[in-house]
């Protein structure tokens, strides 16, 4: 499949690592928002939220249970964590990721 962010959990595309294991990825994103903004992906493909059900929605339960460490790990203890589903909504890869933002205040969302 011709995913960008399937190609970077391959590791065929480079990205700045800050985490992983065998089912996740956390790497910084290319534009960031704010000083720590990473993106954490599900190394199996999901188009998003919108492609969750019941049978594989365990990676999103691993994916945010870790993201306590790897905040840590990034010195931010106040943080912002968001997913877009949809182009009317920012998402603009196809690839289901969660944005971990912090290091500065986030005002209201828009
Ligand atoms: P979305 O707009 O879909 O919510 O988020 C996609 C994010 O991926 C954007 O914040 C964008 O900056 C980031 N991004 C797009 N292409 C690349 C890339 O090749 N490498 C990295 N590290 N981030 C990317
Ligand atoms: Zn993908």
């Amino acid at each position: 499949m011709d995913c960008l962010f399937c190609k970077i959990a391959a590791g065929e595309i480079p990205s700045q690592k800050v985490y992983e294991d065998a089912q996740m990825l956390a790497f910084r994103d290319i534009e960031p928002k704010a000083p720590v903004h990473v993106l954490l992906i599900p190394k199996t493909h999901l188009d998003g939220v919108r492609a969750l059900t019941a049978d594989n929605a365990a990676v999103v339960a691993h994916i945010i249970a870790k993201i306590p460490e790897i905040a840590a790990s990034l010195g931010v203890t106040d943080y912002r964590v968001v997913t877009n589903n949809g182009a009317a909504a920012g998402q603009s890869v196809q690839h289901l990721h969660f944005h971990l933002l912090g290091g500065r205040t986030l005002g209201e969302m828009g």
